[in-house]
């Protein structure tokens, strides 16, 4: 049976990670792989015991759509409201947002999320714009209080499916 854990939280939310050092590729050639947990962040290695693609990301994320808004960290604002967007996508790492905000690569914001009508919103105190184009932002959270951290680790852990047997 298929039973894979995070031996740092024992959760069951974990993907193969991106194989980056010598001894991932050396030790993938007897199918130990890299993963990591989508929950804590911790990475580990582990024996698979067939032979899998090297992934892209190591996180995924888990589709969403959740009302954002969002400014420039260290900028005197006139308007206080700052921007407005859509989260499309969502790990404990970073986010998609859809908006046509103007904003420049490497700037940092401040963003808050509405996950659910009876709760209030989540603040991400810093993240870096990554990537921004066509109207789709893509952030990376440097800056994340601990309730608020563990509110997201809480929406991933409902929404992302468990990995499945044939990766
Ligand atoms: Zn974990």
């Amino acid at each position: 049976m298929f039973d894979l854990r995070c031996p740092a939280c024992g959760a069951s939310k974990i993907r193969l990670a991106p194989r980056k050092s010598l001894s991932d590729v050396l030790l993938s050639g007897l199918t130990i792989y890299p993963f990591r947990c989508q929950l804590c962040a911790d990475r580990f290695r582990t024996f698979l015991g067939h032979r899998t693609p090297n992934p892209r990301r190591s996180f995924d994320r888990v589709e969403v759509s959740f009302p954002v808004w969002f400014r420039t960290r260290g900028v005197i604002h006139l308007d206080e409201m700052g921007q407005e967007g859509v989260i499309e996508n969502l790990s404990i790492r970073g986010c998609r947002i859809r908006s046509f905000a103007p904003v420049a690569l490497g700037s940092r914001l401040e963003l808050e999320f509405q996950h659910a009508n009876d709760s209030f919103p989540i603040t991400v105190e810093e993240a870096v714009v990554r990537s921004s184009a066509n109207g789709v932002i893509g952030v990376r959270f440097t800056r994340l209080r601990r309730t608020d951290e563990r509110r997201i680790r809480h929406i991933v852990d409902v929404w992302l499916p468990e990995l499945l047997p044939s990766v």
